[in-house]
């Protein structure tokens, strides 16, 4: 959460700054601002609201420069006002900080800084580090030994970009917990929280590691520094992502991009993972460990958010498939409810950014515990694939959209496939058993082609629900997850309040909620639980509820059942929440366009969520 960006360079500072950000704002977008140096005097702007706004707050009030920062928030602390947003300056007005991420320590800090006689202007945590570096060089020290003091003194996570009067060449940074990207280009030097934002100019990159600090040169040099101040070398690897990956393409929006890309990333996926002579899954980041993964008698998936709900169906797989008895948990409850574990438990941790704070922590309890952890990342550079043992790269592209849904299906792939891979390893399944599901899984990109060929059935009944107050989602087995997911996408895009229950528990308390003016998705796709989801269809029907299916083609009986139907192609159970989510996301995607929401951006969320 929150995007910062640092820019030296041979263009102007406030444009590139501005265009960074606004390739940032995925990650927050309460307000914003901009310091920039021009010839040692420091000039700072900031606005409420979105990247726009600062950037006609800058037509009225422009600033021009030789180096600068940039940031857009999602406020911890302190609303989202003018004066709240970074970046943040000390009390000479002779540096400024822009900062992701939590100083938990800052209310200790503040006081004692107030003690001294300084006087806070902002409700931000962030505020007491341009403080902590500004009282330590009026006692004499330098700019580098005051950043380095004050670090040591910051509890909690956070990465932060300084520029001060005082050093008008460089750039300074400091880094523990949350993410920071080196990136250069021919002309151009950068500090940025991701690198699409920096994509094309910048051609290489270095993923500043925790504990890491130190400044850039007006050469673009980079100088690091560990938490004991010995000096640090580092390797810089040739970014990969094209500009293309990174625009709309033609669609209004990223989010209808990214779902329409779907059938390109699952087949790529395919291309890359099976062998389909053989019947071998490749996992070329697999562990060379075999008989280890041979001996696990447990694995504990953790995830938050719609990775979770990956989870959930990657249970079922790890279970039929693999036959390991398997846990999902929740990481932010994983992290701190000591759960008893043994050595032949393994973690699996499932993140889009590869950033999400609640999954890093949780990947630090199991270390300290001695589990190995595995990582699904969509980003191979990020925190949590360097902290794992091991670590798949879900092969997604950069996702934009704030709501996940690309990354989602990719990792509900990318679990069959490994539930798949370890039944090898463990002699639980034969090669004709995975032969077939590897010919099956080979139709979804076709089959997702299909429903998105009929995106327009969706879009109008969009219009139909854009009053509704409520919705709610039933699925069973593999698709209680899909149904937790729809109403998931539906309520962060669209505000609707939306839940999403397993079909057998709804006569036990969430029926109360049935009324006419209730539609209830219904997934129903044919399964072994299907006939139980017909008769879930019925109680509602029977309660005058607005019946919404997603049913198997061909499948009359629930077609009749349904105020609104949607055919999915027929596929194999286990595929099934493949196929079942991508109507709920031309839904929930339809609904919010239709209501007048922002479906890439909505309300008090943001992508890569940094803090606990
Ligand atoms: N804690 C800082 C603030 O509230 C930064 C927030 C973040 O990184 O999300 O301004």
């Amino acid at each position: 959460m929150c995007g910062i960006i640092a820019y030296i360079g041979s263009k102007s500072v406030e444009s590139v700054i501005l265009v960074c950000l606004t390739r940032l704002e995925y990650r927050g977008y309460d307000s914003a601002g901009i310091a920039v140096l021009n010839n040692g005097e420091l000039q700072v702007r900031k606005a409420v609201g979105k990247i726009k706004e600062l950037e006609m707050h800058l037509q009225a009030h422009p600033v021009t420069g030789n180096i600068g920062i940039g940031h857009t928030r999602w406020a911890t602390h302190g609303e989202a006002n003018q004066i709240n947003a970074h970046p943040h300056t000390d009390s000479q007005k002779n540096l400024a900080v822009a900062h992701n991420g939590i100083i938990e320590n800052y209310y200790e800090l503040r006081h004692e800084m107030l003690g001294k006689g300084y006087v806070f202007h902002s409700e931000t945590d962030t505020e007491v580090i341009p403080y902590l570096i500004e009282d330590k060089m009026k006692e004499g020290a330098s700019i580098e030994d005051a950043l380095h003091h004050s670090i040591s003194r910051l509890k909690g996570r956070y990465a932060f970009v300084l520029i001060s009067d005082r050093q008008d060449k460089k750039l300074f940074f400091a880094c523990d917990g949350s993410p920071l990207i080196y990136a250069k280009g021919e002309n151009d030097v950068f500090l940025s929280s991701d690198i699409p934002a920096v994509v094309p100019l910048a051609k290489e990159n270095y993923y500043i590691r925790s504990g890491e600090w130190g400044w850039i040169k007006d050469d673009g040099e980079l100088v690091l520094f560990d938490k004991k101040k010995s000096p640090k070398t580092y390797e810089t690897h040739q970014i990969k992502i094209e500009a293309k990956d990174t625009e709309k393409n033609n669609f209004p929006h990223f989010m209808l991009k990214e779902i329409f890309e779907q059938p390109k990333i699952i087949r790529s996926i395919i291309e890359k993972r099976i062998c389909l002579d053989e019947a071998k899954v490749l996992f070329p980041e697999k562990e060379s460990d075999n008989s280890y993964l041979g001996r696990l008698s447990r694995i504990v998936l953790i995830s938050a958010g719609t990775s979770w709900h990956a989870a959930l169906v990657g249970k079922h797989y790890l279970e039929n498939i693999a036959k390991i008895t398997t846990e999902v948990d929740i990481s932010s409850e994983f992290r701190y409810r000591n759960p008893i574990v043994s050595g032949d438990t393994k973690v699996l941790a499932i993140s889009q950014s590869g950033e999400t704070a609640d999954t890093l922590a949780s990947i630090y309890e199991a270390k300290a515990k001695f589990l190995r952890v595995i990582a699904f990342v969509n980003n191979t550079y990020s925190t949590i694939a360097r902290e794992a043992n091991a670590y798949v790269d879900l092969l997604a592209g950069p996702e934009i959209g704030v709501a996940s849904t690309k990354a989602y299906t990719a990792q509900v792939l990318h679990l069959i496939l490994y539930a798949s891979f370890l039944s090898e390893i463990r002699w639980v399944s034969k090669k004709e058993e995975r032969k077939k599901l590897y010919s099956e899984i080979k139709k979804l990109p076709e089959q997702i082609e299909e429903i998105l060929s009929q995106a327009d059935i969706i879009k109008q009944w969009a219009c139909d629900f854009k009053q509704s107050k409520d919705f709610v989602f039933l699925g069973r087995g593999l698709n209680h997850a899909t149904a937790l997911e729809g109403a998931l996408k539906l309520k962060e895009l669209s505000y609707i309040h939306a839940s999403g229950y397993a079909g057998g528990e709804f006569k036990h308390g969430p029926i109360a909620l049935i009324t006419d003016q209730v539609p209830v998705v219904c997934i129903a796709t044919k399964c072994e639980t299907y006939e139980k989801m017909l008769s879930n269809i019925e109680e509602v029907k029977a309660r005058k509820g607005k019946i919404i299916t997603i049913s198997s083609k061909g499948d009359e009986k629930t077609a009749k059942l349904a105020d609104y139907n949607f055919s999915i192609p027929e596929c194999i159970p286990l595929l099934s929440p493949i196929l079942n989510v991508i109507p709920l996301q031309l839904l929930s995607y339809y609904v919010s366009v239709e209501r007048g929401c922002q479906p890439d951006q909505p309300r008090n969320l943001a992508k890569s969520v940094t803090v606990e």
